[in-house]
């Protein structure tokens, strides 16, 4: 197994793994360790390219030292990703040596299940090292994330949805874009609220569960950012909020669990411009992360605590709504602000406690 460092210039550490035995090839970027050790998924791809993985792990990564820091879990921020085919390629030796490469941090960075890898990976992660979450319950471990994510971006929408004056969700238009885990839960609240619902997916199957089980209506996967509606929630892929979306959109909010939904992060100015209330992605979809950073409390792990934590999210929108109107900026540059200002006031303390 060849481990080296890759030097990027505002990361504390990034490091790339090339195993030829297991055919893992992979990386683990750390961007800030100062809130506490470095967490986040472990995301399986089949990326183009090296530099195609190595811009959207640090662009993840930074990101996790954003959620961590305004959802305060006490913890920095890191990702790592598998250059892979998450149907094709998974394999015990592959995760193991992936294992043998997070061991190789001692602690600096703990991973967990991302996009393209799931608990059962994560258990075969963990024959190799500790430094590892969200695996099963039964394991005394947070497990699934997704229903934490899904209530935390559900409270987002109906903050999002005050802050534009309206009462409650009853009748409120929602374009959800994936079916998949995060939505599933999202639409298990939504519909409880008498809001209607519109599905798109690149798997019909997907859809037309949520069809069947909710009352939703499907909209083709590339008709979804022409929808008239309230609410956009992009759930699935990441810089769906670009030049080219943005004219098309129809809707008033733009609220989801996707990560990185900005292409970058003048797309949040032009929502700004055009009236649409953005939700900040660290900021609505932490539940997650929320509920993993319960597990590495010294008593352990609560599903109570965690629900409690991740109703915080109401709160957390609405705040960074408020202030990006008062300060008059953009609602993403606004959660990054405060995200920046956590961490600084987080060296401030490290600083003072080592003298
Ligand atoms: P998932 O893989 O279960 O679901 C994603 C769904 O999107 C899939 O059903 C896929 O077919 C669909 N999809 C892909 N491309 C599409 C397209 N162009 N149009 C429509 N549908 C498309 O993933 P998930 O766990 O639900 O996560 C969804 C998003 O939320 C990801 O961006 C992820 O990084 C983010 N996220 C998830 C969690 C979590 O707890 N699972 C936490 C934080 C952020």
């Amino acid at each position: 197994m060849k481990i080296t460092e890759i030097p990027c210039p505002g990361y504390e550490k990034v490091v790339r793994c090339e195993d030829q035995k297991s055919g893992l090839r992979a990386l683990i970027s750390v961007h800030d360790s100062t809130l506490g050790p470095a967490l986040g998924g472990l995301r399986m791809w089949p990326y183009l390219s090296e530099q195609e993985a190595l811009t959207d792990v640090n662009r993840l990564s930074q990101g996790m030292t954003y959620k961590s820091a305004v959802a305060e879990t006490g913890l920095g921020g890191g990702k790592s990703v598998i250059i892979g085919n998450p149907k094709t390629d998974k394999s015990e030796p592959l995760f193991r040596a992936m294992g043998q490469f997070v061991q190789s941090l001692n602690g600096l960075y703990t991973t967990a299940e991302d996009v393209g890898t799931n608990v059962q990976d994560m258990v075969i992660v963990r024959k190799e090292t500790k430094h590892v979450t969200g695996l099963p319950r039964e394991m005394n471990s947070s497990g699934d994330p997704s229903p934490f994510t899904g209530l935390g971006v559900f409270l987002g929408i109906k903050a999002c949805v005050e802050k534009n004056g309206g009462k409650d969700l009853k009748g409120v238009r929602i374009a959800i874009q994936g079916c998949g885990n995060v939505a599933r839960y999202l639409c298990e609240h939504l519909s409880k609220t008498g809001a209607k619902l519109f599905v798109t997916d690149i798997v019909a199957e997907k859809a037309q569960m949520m069809v069947d089980k909710h009352r939703a209506q499907f909209v083709p996967a590339e008709e979804i950012y022409d929808l008239p509606c309230d609410v956009f929630a992009p759930c699935a892929l990441g810089a769906v909020i670009n030049d080219d979306t943005i004219p098309r959109l129809k809707c008033r909010i733009v609220a989801g669990g996707a990560n990185n939904v900005l292409l970058s992060e003048q797309h949040g100015d032009r929502l700004r411009e055009r009236g649409i209330i953005y939700a900040p992605d660290f900021v609505i979809n932490a539940g997650g992360i929320i509920n993993v950073s319960v597990e590495l409390e010294p008593k352990g792990y609560n599903e109570e605590r965690s629900f409690q934590k991740v109703n915080n999210i109401y709160n957390a929108v609405k705040d960074i709504l408020e202030t990006a109107d008062r300060e008059k900026i953009a609602s993403n540059r606004a959660a990054i602000l405060l995200a920046e200002r956590k961490i600084a006031e987080g060296r401030k303390r490290k600083a003072a406690k080592a003298r």
